[in-house]
């Protein structure tokens, strides 16, 4: 599909409108040249900026033609930033206007394109706006059905309920420990994850500078009596290392860190149930940590091996029953809609032998082709569902936790995300993740340690500040102590904004 845009000259605005008609067809070009020749579509615009921005979009397709038009106030004092964001979402209206009417489809989430939906409405309700005036403005800027408004709210509200002083969390941090390591590497994988097997001393080096991270930032938050929220070890799998190794890292946790006693949460991402051990478990309870995530993603022993992940499908169910006979008591499952051969029958089964296990949270992913996958670059090897299939396992999958006590508690959408769904986590009550809900709401920084870890440094005005800590685990080697002391630099200086502003 060739779509060629008229009357729009500034090249910021491609890729949006080009992540628009990704929702709308398959593989999609569009142009904001003069004239494309081959083009399907052929879209002009009328762009209007004064006080407030007036677009108008006429839509010509085989000599059908439709038409929308959109103003919106441009308030004074707007930074040339902020302004176009406004002209910008002004032209998306308009443009996704005219895509619903020629093609018929309904994009439930409207113009977003965006990671976070709910963080929208958490910024309108801080800001003092009632939940309807919120709704409303959901609904006219940017175009949201009513039923992923409802569901946006549902979420917010039980965030709140969970996290109550949420918007007050900036003055705290979440930790993230990245293991960069994994039994054998899965075909969909884009995290930093490398086969374990043969690199012992590769994993030695890399957990000594783990462990002088933790102290190196255990030592500021301690002197600047900043406390923890959550902490989470994810990865690679961080139970791919032995359970002595994880012994000496989560003493390292509580000799470093501030008050663990204290801290509201800590999970240890145990997704590959092939890594799961009698010993690793009674490592987890010694330092009083119960909550786990035990990924199945498929109960479907053919898809397990196409996406290659080595183990089977007993071997999941085993891991969880030992993991509930030593106690763990809050224990996460993941299942992936949209894997390569599975449709409906598949997905129901999956959900049924969840009915057996019962796990206190279930998140369900839509597969989406991420960019650096095995699966993307192969992607004509892999059957994956229409989808039509895809929207019925999600509402399969919604009407399924429903009925049986689980509510979402928060989502997030992927680009290029099959059917333009959305991924969403489910828990049973009181069993929400709150690192989840950092993660997502962006209301507290995030510090990395460890391979691959993204850290979210967050000032008191909202704004992002995003760091990397590197993927490789010889880079990290080389250079974790640089990335220890540029971390601790950003760290003095939005904590220090923030005491000073406060
Ligand atoms: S278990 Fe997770 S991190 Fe490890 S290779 Fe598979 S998808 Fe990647």
């Amino acid at each position: 599909m060739y779509i060629h845009i008229n009357g729009l000259k500034d090249e910021r605005f491609a890729r949006p409108l080009q992540l628009i008609a990704n929702l709308f067809f398959e593989e999609t070009s569009i142009s904001l040249e003069e004239e494309m020749g081959k083009a399907n579509i052929k879209i002009d615009f009328e762009l209007q900026i004064g006080a407030k921005v007036e677009v108008q979009a006429v839509l010509q397709q085989n000599e059908q033609s439709y038409k929308a038009f959109y103003e919106k106030d441009l308030s004074d004092g707007l930074m040339e930033k902020e302004q176009f964001k406004v002209i910008k979402n002004a032209v998306a209206h308009v443009y996704l206007s005219v895509l619903q009417d020629c093609t018929k489809m309904v994009q439930k989430w409207g113009i977003l394109t965006g990671i976070r939906p709910t963080k929208l409405l958490h910024k309108s309700l801080q800001q003092g706006l009632t939940k309807e005036a919120a709704h409303q403005k959901l609904k006219s800027d940017y175009l949201i059905t009513d039923e992923k408004i409802e569901l946006m709210q549902a979420i917010v509200d039980r965030q709140l309920a969970v996290v109550p002083d949420l918007y007050e969390l900036g003055k705290e941090v979440s930790i993230y420990i990245g293991i960069p390591f994994c039994p054998t590497k899965c075909a969909y994988c884009t995290f930093p994850a490398y086969a374990i097997n043969g690199r012992q001393g590769s994993v030695n080096s890399f957990l000594g500078g783990l462990h002088f991270e933790m102290r190196k930032l255990g030592e500021w938050l301690k002197e600047n009596n900043v406390k923890i929220t959550t902490v989470y070890y994810g990865g690679g799998t961080p139970t791919s290392i032995t359970a002595e190794e994880m012994d000496m890292l989560y003493e390292e946790m509580y000799t470093s860190f501030p008050d663990v006693e204290n801290i509201r949460e800590i999970t240890v991402e145990a997704g590959r149930p092939d890594t799961i051990t009698p010993e690793k478990l009674s490592v987890l309870k010694k330092w009083k940590i119960d909550r786990i995530s035990v990924n199945p993603q498929s109960y479907t022993q053919e898809t397990l091996k196409a996406i290659g992940r080595h183990h089977t499908v007993e071997e999941t169910i085993n891991k969880f029953d030992l993991a509930r006979q030593m106690g763990m008591n809050n224990i996460n499952m993941d299942l992936i809609i949209g894997l390569p051969g599975e449709g409906v029958a598949e997905f129901q089964h999956s959900l049924d032998e969840t009915e057996k296990l019962m796990p206190e949270s279930l998140t369900i992913h839509t597969l989406s082709f991420k960019r650096a996958s095995e699966m993307t670059r192969n992607k004509s090897r892999y059957k994956v569902a229409s989808r039509e299939e895809i929207v019925e396992m999600m509402d399969l999958g919604e009407k399924w936790t429903k009925e049986h006590g689980y509510a979402p508690y928060y989502l997030y959408r992927q680009k290029n995300i099959l059917g333009n769904l959305e991924n969403v986590g489910y828990s049973l009550p009181n069993q929400e993740s709150i690192y989840n809900i950092m993660i997502m709401e962006e209301q507290q920084t995030i510090i990395g340690l460890g391979c691959g870890a993204a850290s979210k440094f967050i000032d008191q005005d909202g704004k992002i500040n995003h760091f990397a800590n590197p993927k490789d685990p010889k880079t990290y080697n080389d250079s974790f102590e640089e990335y220890t002391n540029k971390k601790i630099a950003i760290l003095n200086e939005i904590f220090n904004k923030n005491v000073l502003t406060k």
